[in-house]
């Protein structure tokens, strides 16, 4: 229910004019019986199978499953083995390039053309028009700061000295810990274990290094097995555990992950002249360090974790365009943009303490997911630092962009114009 009064009368209004209260109460009962038609096959990719779900459609499937299970998808779906069940087809999301855009990073060094896959209009010539505008100042700097991935197993005993004499074997016992996590990959390496008690539970967190991948199986794989030989080893034995217990940050903004790293911290920063954020962004240095005293007050007050203005627009596209697991846009979308004025010129940075990429495994060798990273150059072993520091940098390039647009007003008319086609372009470049 909305919490203020106007609101809440409204809702109830909108429920109760449809129905009586009892009425009301029947709708939303539980229906138990009929029939439960079950998804067939599970990760089955036959034909067979595959025909089966599709006659789980509602009326007429041929459109649909022309548009779902096109000639790419059908052509050979056990492609997708270990990457989908129930698999019926695949969506088709529009790939753009944005760029150029110069990175002058630790790892990433060069022009990159970056592949972003949305349906959202605006996004892709936005970041195309900030990439364009660092690469005329010179391109931006970029670096991975730190890396790191955590799983949080937790562990419930019957009292706090029970927690603490786990607690005091497993700080005794790190190195075989590591041992024993380490035998369940090759790339993955467990760089910290800490604990922490809550009255009678005990959260350890396990921090990998993950090499090329982004590493979220790795170290569920790596938990595992350090969970077991914890359960078979220690000297008090828990009530009950479970192998993650909320505390990694995976899938969600959290304090913690602002504060450390989740995946690779990456930091960007351009200077840019005068002249340039005239020409290109059609407005002053000083009109940036206006906007983001006021848009970081603006993050104050609405309580985000970081101040910045659409990190989750590129994240997500890029995400998507290159196999990586779109969902991680939760923990990886905070960070802080700052704008500054250094003499004439426009100094900006942005960090994001969680890019969480891979240039192996999970989606990154599907085909249209491979031929993005292909784009890049990025694609397989010894490129993941180099994707995480061209995020970073597309996520400069986009706040530069949408920063500029919102002081020149010219916000509400690009999407006019490009969104729905009913208003020219504001002259941007
Ligand atoms: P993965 O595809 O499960 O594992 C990466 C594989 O690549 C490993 O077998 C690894 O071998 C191998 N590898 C080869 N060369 C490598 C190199 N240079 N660096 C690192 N690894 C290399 O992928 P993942 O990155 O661990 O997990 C990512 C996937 O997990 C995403 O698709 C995500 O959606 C999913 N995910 C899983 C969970 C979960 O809890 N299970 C949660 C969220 C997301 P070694 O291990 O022998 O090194």
């Amino acid at each position: 229910m909305a919490y203020d009064l106007g609101r809440s009368l409204h809702w109830l209004k909108t429920l109760l004019t449809e129905a009586s209260p009892d009425a009301l109460k029947a709708r939303l009962a539980p229906r138990p019986g009929g029939e439960v038609k079950r998804v067939p096959g599970r990760d089955a990719l036959d034909a067979e199978a595959i025909d089966a779900r599709w006659a789980l459609f509602p009326g007429d499937a041929a459109p649909a499953r022309a548009a779902l299970l096109d000639g790419a998808a059908s052509d050979d779906p056990s492609r997708y083995r270990h990457h989908i069940e129930h698999f019926v087809g695949t969506v088709k999301v529009p790939v753009g390039v944005a760029g150029p855009l110069r990175v002058n990073g630790v790892h990433a060094r060069g022009d990159y053309y970056v592949p972003l896959a949305t349906t959202e209009a605006a996004l892709v010539a936005s970041y195309s028009r900030g990439a364009l505008t660092l690469t005329e100042a010179g391109g931006c700097a970029a670096a991975v700061l730190n890396t790191g991935v955590s799983r949080a197993p937790g562990f419930a005993f019957h009292t706090i000295a029970e927690a603490g004499h786990f607690v005091g074997w497993v700080m005794s016992n790190v190195d075989t810990l590591r041992a024993v996590a380490e035998s369940t990959t090759r790339h993955g390496k467990l760089t910290d274990v800490q604990c922490t008690i809550e009255g009678s539970s005990v959260y350890m967190v396990l921090e990998f290094t993950t090499g090329d991948a982004a590493g979220q199986n790795m170290v569920t794989l790596a938990t595992d097995a350090v969970c077991r030989h914890v359960i078979a080893h220690a000297p008090v034995s828990p009530r009950y555990f479970f192998l993650e217990a909320n505390m990694s940050g995976d899938k969600k903004a959290s304090h913690q992950s602002f504060l450390h790293v989740r995946g690779r911290k990456v930091t960007a920063e351009a200077l840019i002249p005068g002249a340039l954020v005239a020409a290109r962004l059609h407005t002053t240095p000083e009109g940036f360090a206006r906007y983001w005293q006021m848009g970081a007050m603006g993050g104050v007050l609405s309580g985000t974790i970081g101040v910045q203005g659409h990190f989750a627009n590129c994240l997500a596209a890029l995400y998507i365009a290159c196999g990586q697991d779109a969902a991680c846009v939760a923990e990886s979308a905070i960070g802080t943009t700052r704008f500054e004025v250094r003499g004439d010129d426009l100094y900006a940075s942005v960090t994001l303490p969680n890019v969480i990429v891979g240039t192996v495994g999970g989606g990154t060798a599907l085909p249209s997911q491979r031929a993005c990273l292909d784009w890049l150059g990025l694609a397989g072993p010894g490129h993941a630092n180099a994707l995480a520091e061209v995020a970073g940098a597309m996520a400069l390039a986009g706040e530069l962009s949408i920063t500029a647009a919102l002081i020149a007003g010219h916000f509400a008319q690009a999407h006019e114009a490009l969104a729905r086609g009913t208003a020219p372009m504001p002259t941007t470049r």
